[in-house]
């Protein structure tokens, strides 16, 4: 047995006492959200669906933003996370490279999603808001929001993806135990839900169609608000926990990536992984960001570079990102947390401006990849973040073949404990892969809002 440790962990009182702004460190600033009219988004408008101190984190260019006690507090329930050496897998895989991965699955609701849901919740609260909705895929967020909102006393109303209300029930009684009502959208309850219902009565959902449903509401109530999981930059923000920790654990165990792999749906998770390495990137250090996505939803790498909204139905203000159209229908994957048509903004110029990368892996290739590590690890991980996994395991294979010892290092987001109905798929043989569905993406595209 070699004498490097399989655990790295560390100290509660390690737990970071600020969150990291990548905006400090890009190269150009971030460009503003747009409203209709073409005008940058004024605070009036955002303050309808958003607490005030939220929206100076999203507006925020300080490199540093300190956490509050309270949340630190929280955040001691499950942080630090641990870090692991794969050892096993390397052996698995016979590879020269080292494998070091985070998990974020020790959360109570078992992904990253609690890091920006806890905060979220509590600034909230500072601002007298009590009652917040929002949408969930996978249910990964949802569960996560609802968990945060019992930490701290505010309601939460949860509309969740059809088809992942049907494939997952348990993530229904999950928050439901934490105290939030979950409705499967499109529901008939919005104006939204109703036009899309009225169109397609079978409509099976997407995150784009209850993110209209769930701004719609807040919009409409001036005692909610609206909570987003991904996407924005102060959710962002929040994520950095993850890779300012893992810079603390490499640290200790004096070792540093050449690589850091995440998977990429809205971008939050690959964002908390990658954001405080490329502090060191800008600082003149050689570390490649890998974000990775899946084939049938590749934002990233088969998208446009443009203003689009961030619902399916054009209520939200435009932003400036990597987007297959807002209106693009994914098909049904069984990662559904990377069913979205965007991406982060800020993840988006950083590859615009070539400071990350991104790849696509296929459906069933990232379920081998899950179960392949599941064996040699122990650890089942979510379908999403198969996708790190899939990306990892390749570069590892790589090195194989060219014989370097690379250090990699990816952020297992989730356990896959409420997805085995996947894994099932999967082991029956009944998963596809679903390559770029270039017309669907194309048509979708022709319906980008026109600026300027
Ligand atoms: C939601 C989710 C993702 C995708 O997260 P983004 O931050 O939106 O990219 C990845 N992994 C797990 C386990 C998730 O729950």
């Amino acid at each position: 047995m070699s004498d490097m440790p399989t655990k790295i962990l560390l100290d509660e009182k390690d737990i970071p006492t600020h969150w990291y702004n990548v905006v400090a460190d890009l190269p150009s600033p971030p460009l503003p959200p747009l409203g209709p009219d073409g005008n940058p988004v004024g605070p009036e408008q955002m303050l309808a669906i958003f607490p005030g101190n939220l929206l100076e984190q999203e507006m925020s260019a300080e490199r540093w933003i300190a956490i509050p006690e309270e949340i630190r507090e929280v955040y001691r329930i499950w942080r630090p996370t641990p870090m692991f050496r794969a050892h096993r897998l390397e052996r698995a895989l016979g590879t020269p490279a080292k494998i070091y991965y985070k998990y974020e699955g020790v959360s109570p609701s078992g992904s990253h999603k609690p890091n920006t849901a806890i905060p979220q919740a509590w600034y909230n609260k500072q601002a007298g808001v009590h009652r917040l909705t929002t949408e969930t895929g996978a249910g990964q967020w949802g569960s996560s929001l609802a968990f945060a909102g019992q930490m701290f006393g505010v309601e939460v109303r949860v509309y969740m993806v059809k088809i992942s209300y049907q494939q997952k029930p348990f993530r229904r009684s999950m928050m439901q135990t934490w105290g939030a009502e979950v409705f499967a959208s499109p529901t008939d309850m919005t104006n939204a839900g109703r036009a899309i219902l009225e169109k397609d009565p079978n409509n099976q959902g997407s995150l784009g169609i209850a993110i209209s449903e769930a701004v719609e509401e807040a919009a409409s109530r001036s005692d909610t608000n609206y909570s987003l999981g991904s996407v924005l930059n102060h959710v962002c923000l929040h994520q950095t926990v993850i890779g300012l920790e893992a810079k603390k654990q490499f640290e200790k165990v004096g070792d540093y990536p050449d690589m850091v792999f995440g998977c990429c749906g809205g971008g939050s998770n690959f964002a908390g992984v990658a954001f405080p390495f490329l502090a060191d990137k800008a600082a003149g250090k050689n570390v490649r960001l890998v974000a990775v996505e899946p084939t049938s939803c590749p934002t990233l790498t088969k998208g446009v570079y443009a203003y689009d909204y961030g619902d399916a139905t054009g209520y939200t203000p435009i932003m400036k990102m990597y987007t297959l159209g807002h209106d693009f229908m994914p098909p049904g994957i069984h990662a559904g947390g990377l069913r979205y048509h965007g991406d982060s903004p800020l993840v988006s110029q950083l590859l615009h401006e070539g400071l990350i990368e991104a790849v696509a892996v296929p459906q069933v290739a990232t379920f081998e990849a899950g179960v392949q590590f599941a064996r040699a690890e122990g650890i089942i991980p979510a379908p999403e973040s198969c996708h790190a996994v899939r990306a990892c395991i390749d570069e590892a294979l790589r090195c194989k073949q060219t014989g370097e010892p690379k250090t990699l290092f990816f952020n297992l987001s989730g356990h896959g404990h409420f997805d085995m109905a996947s894994y099932d798929r999967f082991f029956a043989g009944q998963l596809e892969d679903f390559e770029y569905p270039r017309e669907a993406i194309e048509a979708s595209l022709a319906h980008l809002p026109k600026v300027g």
